[in-house]
């Protein structure tokens, strides 16, 4: 993994943590609109990456047919095609996968503030959630320690609190999924943790 990817999934991470402390701190009527204007900042940062990363490709382009002319052209010059290029570069960050990754977690943070009702009339809050310690597992199976800072593992589903599976992957790095009968084989690997702000949220709110 890159430097540059790393940093990119270290500020994906700290939208999904405002996401959820958009949903913790907001009321209801005024999540919405913070939630569209996040959205907005995630795809722009989308569109900034994509095209940082189509920018050496630009400089590559550029420098080819500057090399043609060996009169030298005129660094100006160069800086207008370079911004000229860099500007008709227009990506489709639908599909991108941070983007997709966002807009699914916050949906699993509002279907979580529905308690699994459908019917939104929810008038007094989310004080009535129907979890319990029976359905949510908020035990850390390294540690069996309760988690504060869960991560989800996207390869089985499992969760481990973040502290203890990087300490265990900093001793150990063919370390495999602890949770009893898990049907992953694989190791566990860094960049298949992603936070759980779901069971975060639940945890802050001391209702798990
Ligand atoms: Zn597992």
């Amino acid at each position: 993994m890159t430097s540059f990817q790393n940093l990119h999934d270290q500020i994906q991470e700290s939208f999904t943590k405002t996401a959820a402390n958009i949903y913790s701190y907001h009321d209801q009527e005024n999540q919405k609109a913070v939630f569209e204007q996040l959205r907005n900042v995630v795809e722009k940062n989308c569109i900034i990456n994509t095209k940082l990363r189509e920018a050496n490709n630009v400089i590559e382009r550029i420098s080819t047919l500057h090399s043609r002319d060996n009169e030298g052209s005129q660094f100006e010059d160069i800086l207008v095609k370079f911004k000229s290029e860099m500007d008709k570069i227009n990506p489709d960050v639908s599909k991108n996968r941070y983007l997709v990754d966002f807009d699914r977690q916050v949906k699993e943070l509002l279907k979580d503030a529905d308690g699994g009702n459908n019917d939104n009339n929810d008038e007094d809050g989310d004080d009535d959630l129907q979890f319990t310690q029976d359905t949510v597992n908020v035990i850390d199976p390294f540690t069996k320690k309760r988690m504060t800072d869960p991560v989800k593992n996207k390869t089985c589903g499992h969760v481990y609190d973040r502290e203890s599976v990087t300490a265990m992957l900093k001793v150990n790095p063919r370390t495999r999924c602890p949770v009893m009968g898990c049907g992953s084989k694989e190791f566990i690997t860094i960049n298949n943790l992603e936070a759980d702000i779901v069971l975060r949220t639940r945890l802050l709110k001391k209702k798990v």
